[in-house]
Formats: structure tokens, C-alpha cells, sequence
């Protein structure tokens, strides 16, 4: 209160400007000394508080007016402006006064252009999409001890050897007529093939199998499987188990399967299995190795067929301890390789043997192997 006055008395010895104006004899006819002096106080006061509250509402005026200006120009702006650069609108400035408080606080649309999403979208990383593969756990098991003696045949090319072919090709190639003997004997001796998870369900919970199972296996998915061997399954009746190599689908190599026909036959019931990535030996790898070249390959059956992969068949039969726990890991449910012989039982499901087939195997010789099974 005190410094009030003391303000005021100050303005008022600052407003002696005023006695100028004032008549000469004005102290004569008029007042006293005293009474001037109140009156000049007054006159002092009176104009001290009208200027300012003047200059303020000339401030507030140019406020409300730089407001009025800032919301029509964005919302002008905004249909043609992309969104995230409404950070580039300049803000209208007043030429009396710049509002101190963001425009934003007091009208609803221009807080919500002020948030960079065009910076988010483009500096903002992918978010990662999960690529997932089956996973399922082996059938639980219901206590009984079983043991299979079910032949699991193993071709290789349905197709006539090209000319010139070495001792290897020759030996892996059965002739599609001798292959389409092989499954007329087959029928007539009353086989029926069934699938390696049919031999797991029935080891593990007793699945009823057929009388005369057997498992046609065909390895490294050659296009003859599709050319050859796949017309005559499906007139005989027969589901084959295939064998792939997802790297040689993938760039298309006329030589092998294209995904097409991988499609093709599993939606006619075909099983499509992993051989590998590529044909490459798996023994002695470290970890990234076996997952590219086997959750790689088994994702992308998958991601092509939408059927589990559940078993493999080691290229080349090369495989070690750590492969095989790497198998299981990973819940596959058993593998195959080329050992001789027909021997199915939960605790070697990793090392099934199979049958052989070779290029010379005529129906003779397929029927002296199999009579060394039950
Ligand atoms: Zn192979």
C-alpha cells in the first residue's frame, strides 16, 4: 500500500506537465495551494489508470483478432495440406502481441496436427511380423510299449535315365513303367499306404493301421515326381510321402518341383515332408546353420501348403547326436534315413530305416524284399 502511494505521489510530480496547461492566475481565482495540489493527484491518477487499461484492450483486441486469423488460415489449409506437415504452418503473428499461450490450448483443431505422425511413419522401423511354424508336440503317449515293422520305400527319379547317365543315376532311377508294375503288385498283394504320422499316432495312442501298411517315400523332389509318379498314385489309389528341397522350389530350378506342384499334390492328399534347404550334409553344424536350412524349409512348405511338417529325411543319411536334438527341439516328430531295414519304434524316431529302391529293383526283387517283413 505504501509503495502505491508512493508510485502515485511520483506519478503525480511527473504530471506537473499539466500545470502548463493551467491558467497563470489559476491559483488566484480558483483554489488553494492544497487543494490544487489534491486536484493535479487526481488528474494524475485518473489518467495513469485509463491509459493502461486502454493500452490493454488494445492488446486483447489484437489477440482475438491474431486467434480469429491462426483457426480460418488452418482450417483453410488442412484438405490440401498432408498430414504431419501441419508443422509447417506458420503461426500468424500479431503486430501487438504474440500470444504467449499455444493456439492449441484454446481451439481443439490445431492440437491434434501437431502430432509428427508423417516423421513416425517414415523414421519408425517395421514392426517385425512373426512368421510361425507348426510346433506340435508328439501325440501324448498312452503307456503301451508298440514296435512297427512297417516298409517305408525309398525311391528316388520316376523317369527313364538319360543317356549317358553315370552308375549313380542309373540306380536312382526307376523307369515309371517299372515304377506303375511296382504299385500294381502293391494293390494286388493288398498293401495300403499310409503316412509317418499314421505309423506315430499308432505307436503312441494305438491308431488303427491297415492291415498291409506300407509308406511310399520319395526323396529330393525331382519333377518327375510330379510328371511320373503322382498321376500313377492317384490312379492307383496310393498316397506318396515327398521329400523336398525348398531352396531348388524357390529359385525354380526346372529340374525339381515348383511350389505349384507342391500345392497341387498336397491338396490331393500327397504328403510333403523336408529333405533340406538344400542338399547339403547336416552333421557337424552349428545352430544357424540347421535353422536355415531346416525351420527355413519347413516354413516354407508350410507357408505354401498350410500342413504341418513333422518329419525329415537327412540328406545324404548324414547326421549327428546334436542334429537330431536339434530335431527335437524344433518338435519334429521323427526322420528317415537310408539304412536298410524296417524297425518303427517311439525311441528311434529319428533313425527310422527305410527300404531302398534301386533302378534294377523289378517286381521280383521288390517282392524278395518285402517278404523279409512280417
Ligand atoms: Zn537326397
Amino acid at each position: 500500500m505504501r509503495a502505491t502511494i508512493w508510485a502515485l505521489e511520483r506519478l503525480g510530480a511527473s504530471g506537473r506537465f499539466l500545470s502548463k496547461r493551467i491558467p497563470a492566475n489559476y491559483d488566484q481565482r480558483m483554489e488553494r495551494p492544497q487543494q490544487l495540489q489534491a486536484h493535479r493527484r487526481l488528474i494524475s491518477i485518473t489518467l495513469w489508470t485509463v491509459i493502461p487499461s486502454g493500452l490493454i484492450g488494445l492488446c486483447l483486441l489484437a489477440l482475438s483478432h491474431t486467434i480469429h486469423a491462426a483457426v480460418s488460415g488452418t482450417s483453410h489449409r488442412l484438405p490440401s495440406t498432408p498430414a504431419g506437415f501441419s508443422l509447417s504452418i506458420p503461426t500468424p503473428r500479431g503486430s501487438l502481441a504474440e500470444p504467449s499461450t499455444p493456439l492449441s490450448s484454446l481451439t481443439a483443431s490445431p492440437a491434434p496436427m501437431r502430432t509428427p505422425t508423417f516423421e513416425l511413419s517414415v523414421i519408425m522401423p517395421p514392426t517385425p511380423t512373426p512368421y510361425p511354424f507348426f510346433q506340435e508336440p508328439l501325440p501324448p503317449a498312452d503307456g503301451q510299449t508298440r514296435a512297427l515293422q512297417v516298409p517305408i520305400l525309398m525311391y528316388h527319379y520316376i523317369s527313364d535315365p538319360p543317356s549317358g547317365a553315370d552308375r549313380l543315376r542309373l540306380d536312382l532311377s526307376v523307369r515309371p513303367s517299372m515304377f506303375e508294375a511296382h504299385l500294381q503288385y502293391l494293390r494286388q498283394a493288398g498293401y495300403e499306404t499310409v503316412s509317418l504320422s499314421d505309423l506315430i499316432f499308432h505307436l503312441t495312442q494305438g491308431h488303427p493301421l491297415p492291415p498291409r501298411p506300407i509308406v511310399l517315400t520319395f526323396d529330393d523332389g525331382y519333377r518327375d515326381a510330379y510328371e511320373e509318379a503322382f498321376p500313377r498314385l492317384r490312379r492307383y489309389g496310393f498316397r506318396g510321402t515327398f521329400f523336398v528341397l525348398t531352396g531348388r522350389a524357390d529359385e525354380g530350378d526346372p529340374r525339381y518341383l515348383s511350389w505349384e506342384q507342391i500345392r497341387q499334390m498336397s491338396e490331393a492328399g500327397m504328403d510333403i515332408q523336408l529333405h533340406g534347404r538344400e542338399h547339403v550334409p547336416l552333421s557337424g553344424r552349428d545352430e544357424a546353420f540347421l535353422f536355415y536350412h531346416i525351420i527355413g524349409g519347413k516354413q516354407s512348405i508350410e507357408a505354401h501348403t498350410g500342413r504341418p511338417v513333422r518329419f525329415f529325411a537327412y540328406p545324404a543319411s548324414d547326421y549327428d547326436q546334436h542334429l537330431i536334438q536339434f530335431l527335437a527341439g524344433y518338435r519334429f516328430w521323427g526322420a528317415v534315413t537310408t539304412i536298410y531295414g524296417a524297425d518303427e519304434r517311439l525311441e528311434n524316431r529319428f533313425l527310422w530305416p527305410r527300404i531302398r529302391i534301386r533302378g534294377t529293383d523289378d517286381v521280383g526283387t521288390l517282392m524278395w524284399k518285402l517278404s523279409f517283413l512280417k
